[in-house]
This record gives structure tokens, sequence and C-alpha cells, in this order.
């Protein structure tokens, strides 16, 4: 490592000199030489040493007053920040390219090669400066962190102005869906592709409420995220309740202004605004990985299916189809319903519990319990989509069937997720 004293840096340091830099300057060729000192305190070792002469920062050859400004810098950042909640912070710095430049030019010419350059000496003395002002005053405590910081300030030394980028939010949470009729994300209308029209009244949306928008207004307003973006564990029908322990999902957040939110308040804001047709539970914070672990959910769901029949059908018959359907492997082809927006292709999914729990008198309806894997189509099940699931309910009993309502009543049990957020609680 070499010690800033060492005689030899003598020459290198009087070349320096006589180019006309300041103490920063001058000390960054030298940046790397020994431990525990400022740039600048090494420039004023060296003049003290060699007997050189440097320049104010105004007038350095190299800078240009740029080093002179960091308390100024510092400031601006710390104004910009200040206007955010978060906990860990990393600056950055744009530098006048030409600055770049002539210290390139300086070391170069005098053979250095152990220095720091402004950009670099900036983003650390930024940076720590900041640090050590908000240090143990309670929620103002920020800590500069290189990996992966709440929040990214960059300065633009040229104009004292500060772009920042924060790091997204991602909340995890299960929805219940209580009512039928709305989807789970926003559905933009067919026939003015969102921007308004006579078709949708002028909102622009197909259905005007969407468990998205419902979960996703109170989180916007609580962390002042302009947008949000809500990833589901797979989605129930428009016309399917969402029951039991609720359905995964992860919310993401980009640019949140404020990122302690009390989830437990969030969690009723979502509650009572969103009643009676949605409500939420068991909100935690996640990292970004959640996104594709909910989204990749494959968990066995569960089903109660109100199924209506053409005929009347005995109860004997419909406990014997029933146990026939358990435990068998279903073929189904792309649902003609969803055809025009998905590859016809056959799928192969089990039926993995199929109970008969109600069976009304005169024999025309009933309704199941069916469980099975991600992506068996229910309603398709029931009525067999003209031959193209197989086998179904209505072709096992010979007998024309349909689902007239279906609920979600399990998703996976507790998934993957939820056992390693309550590891960490
Ligand atoms: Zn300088
Ligand atoms: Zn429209």
């Amino acid at each position: 490592m070499g010690d800033i004293r060492d005689p030899q840096l003598a020459e290198p340091a009087r070349e320096a000199a006589e180019l006309g830099l300041c103490e920063h300057c001058l000390g960054r060729c030298f940046a790397r030489v020994d431990f525990g000192y400022g740039n600048d305190e090494r420039g004023r070792i060296l003049v003290e040493e060699h007997d050189l002469e440097t320049t104010t920062p105004e007038e350095c050859h190299v800078c240009e007053g740029l080093m002179g400004r960091v308390d100024r810098m510092r400031d601006v950042v710390e104004a910009d920040l200040a206007g955010w909640a978060f906990d860990t912070f990393l600056v950055g710095t744009r530098v006048p390219p030409d600055v770049l430049e002539r210290e390139e030019m300086v070391w170069e010419a005098i053979g250095a090669e152990d220095t720091e350059s402004a950009k670099s000496e900036l983003n650390r003395e930024i940076g720590k400066q900041v640090e050590a002002r908000h240090s143990g005053i309670g929620r103002e405590n920020w800590t500069v962190e290189f990996d992966g910081p709440d929040v990214n300030a960059v300065l633009d030394t040229r104009f004292d102005h500060v772009d920042h980028v924060h790091k997204s939010l991602f909340i995890y949470g299960r929805y219940r869906k209580h009512v039928r009729g709305i989807p789970q994300t926003r559905w933009p209308c067919r026939n003015c592709r969102g921007t308004g029209c006579t078709e949708c009244g002028a909102s622009g949306l197909n259905y005007i409420l969407s468990v998205e928008d419902l979960v996703a207004a109170p989180a916007k307003q609580a962390t002042g995220a302009s947008e949000a973006t809500f990833h589901g564990a797979g989605r129930e029908d428009v016309d399917a309740r969402c029951l039991g322990s609720g359905r995964p999902f992860v919310l993401e957040l980009p640019d949140p202004r404020r990122r302690f939110v009390n989830l437990d308040v969030l969690r009723r804001a979502i509650t009572t605004c969103a009643a009676p047709a949605v409500s939420v539970s068991e909100l935690a914070f996640v990292d970004k990985d959640a996104v594709s672990e909910v989204k990749g959910h494959r968990g066995r769901k569960t089903y109660a299916a109100e199924v209506a029949f053409e005929d009347p059908v005995p109860t004997e018959t419909l406990f014997k189809v029933s146990d026939m359907l358990e435990g068998t492997q279903v073929a189904q082809r792309t649902p003609s319903r969803v055809a025009h927006r998905r590859a016809d292709k056959t799928r192969h999914r089990d039926v993995t519990r199929c109970l008969l729990v109600h069976r009304r008198d005169d024999g025309l309806q009933a309704r199941f319990l069916l469980q099975g894997d991600a992506g068996l189509y229910i309603k398709e099940l029931v009525s067999g989509d003209e031959g193209r699931s197989d086998p179904s309910l209505a072709g096992l009993l010979d007998v024309g069937a349909r689902c007239t309502a279906l609920d979600v009543v399990d998703v996976g049990g507790p998934s993957a997720l939820d056992a390693t957020i309550r590891a960490e609680e």
C-alpha cells in the first residue's frame, strides 16, 4: 500500500503540482497509496513533505472549482432527499467530461497509477457527509448502501440538480373476492382500448372495478407511488368468487415516496375501501423475487361448483360419477370461451377430489367440491365443452350439465412464500 510520505513520490508530486492543481486533485493522483487519509489531506501532506505549491480549487487546472463545492453539493443532495422516507441511499454524480479528461492527462503525464477519479471521490464524500448528518436521529437514519439502496440519488454537478431512482416496494398478501363480476386486474374496454367511449361510459374499462384497482389505490396513497402493478398467483374467472384463505398476490409499487407503511393500517384501509367486494390479509414486505414466486405458483386449487342439469339425475348416479371423476386425469383442449385469445392446445390435469355436497330434491341441481391441478378448467370439466374436455361430468352422466356458479375456496394451501414470511416474523 505504500507510504504517502515516501520520498519516491517527490518527483511525480512535483510534476503534478507544477500543472496547477488544488490539494484534492493532487491527493487524488496518489489516492490508493496509504490508508486513512482524505485526498485533500494527502495533497496537504505532499505539499509539506516536498515543499510544493497548490492552487485554490477555483484556479485548479483539473477540477476548475468542482472540489471546492463539496459542501454545497452535499447540501443540495441532502435537501433533495429530505422529501422522501427511506433507510438506505447511494449518491452518484455526473461530472463534466472535460474534468475527467484533464485528470487522465495529468495522471498519464506523471505516470500515476494509484489514482481515484473526481467522480468516485465526490460520490463517496457526498454520501459520507450526508450519512454523517443523518445518523442517530430516529426515522432520519440514512445509511449508505452500495448493493440495492432504497434511493439512488444522482447529482448533476453542473446544474446542482438531483435525479433519484427509488427501489420499488413489493407487498405480498392474499385477497378474497366476495362477489362475482369483478376481474382480478384492470380490464380495458375492447372497443376503445382504454381511452373512453360511449360503450364503456367513458371509463375506458369493461368492468369499473377490479381487485387490482381496489387493492392498489390505498397502497398508492399510503406509499406515494404513482403507479402499481398487481401480480396474482393465477386468477379466477370474473364471475367466480375467491374465498377461503384467499389468493396470493404481490403488489409492486415503483418509485415510492414513503417506504415506512404500517401494513396493518394499510390492510384495514384496503378492506374498508374495497368492502364488501374484496378483502386482504397477511400483508408483508417482500423482495422482488416474490413476484416470480407468486406468478409461478402451481398449487392445487379447490372449487365449489354449482351445477344445473338438463334432466333430473338421481343421487346414486351423482355419487357414482363423482367417484369416477376423483383421481382421473382430464384432457382439456383450450376452452372455446377463451380460444380467441389463447393458443389451442390440449392439457392434462388431475382431478384430485370430487365431492358431492348437495343435491336439490328435483335432481336438476347439485353442488360439488372439486380439487385439481393448477390450470384445471372447472366449467369445462362440468360441461365437457362439446367434447373438448374429456372425461367430464356431463359426459359421464350423459346429461347436459353446466356450472352456474363457481367459487375458489382454497388456493394451494399455504404457499412456499407464506412459509418464508412466517419464518422471518
Ligand atoms: Zn482541483
Ligand atoms: Zn370504451
